[in-house]
């Protein structure tokens, strides 16, 4: 999800959704067809399950934050699909994953980042490919203590508060 790739794009029509659009509420998004990104989880035997979480760089929004790795979604992708290239091309290889569901998150404008949650066997190394200065595994409690992306932010919010 390259934030300059603007000027390339044009050559690519696959990634003709990589730009920056304004939906209804006059918000400034990434991605013309919506966002996704992909949150893995790994349930230990004993203790309360971590996530990945990746700190972004200052090359993208909310830079300096604690978030999960996503992009723009592009023509012809599902969420899912979107949310697997993204995480591939910002943190490297991934291990084989059990997605859970997607959650949808509407900015109340009419654009949607689709969080797709999945679980994974074991904590597996994540590398810091592109616009990733450092990864981690967390749990809920510890990302209390975090600067979070605000999408992320939300969706933990919408965990305490449902019991999950
Ligand atoms: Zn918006």
């Amino acid at each position: 999800m390259a934030r300059y790739r603007d000027m390339a794009s044009t050559e690519d029509n696959q990634s003709d959704m990589d730009l920056w659009t304004v939906c209804d509420k006059g918000h400034v998004h990434w991605g013309r067809a919506g966002g996704a990104g992909v949150l893995f989880r790994h349930v230990p035997e004993q203790g309360e399950p971590t996530y990945l979480l990746q700190l972004r760089s200052k090359s993208v929004d909310y830079g300096g934050t604690w978030g999960i790795p996503g992009g723009a979604i592009r023509r012809g992708e599902t969420p899912e699909m979107a949310a697997h290239r993204e995480a591939e091309e910002e943190i490297g290889a991934l291990p084989p994953y059990r997605i859970r569901g997607t959650e949808v998150q509407d900015c109340g404008g009419n654009w949607k980042f689709h969080i797709v949650t999945a679980d994974v066997d074991q904590e597996f190394p994540a590398f810091c490919v592109r616009e990733t200065y450092a990864t981690g595994w967390f749990t809920r409690e510890d990302m209390r203590n975090l600067a979070l992306h605000p999408g992320l932010q939300n969706w933990l919010d919408q965990q305490d508060s449902g019991g999950r």
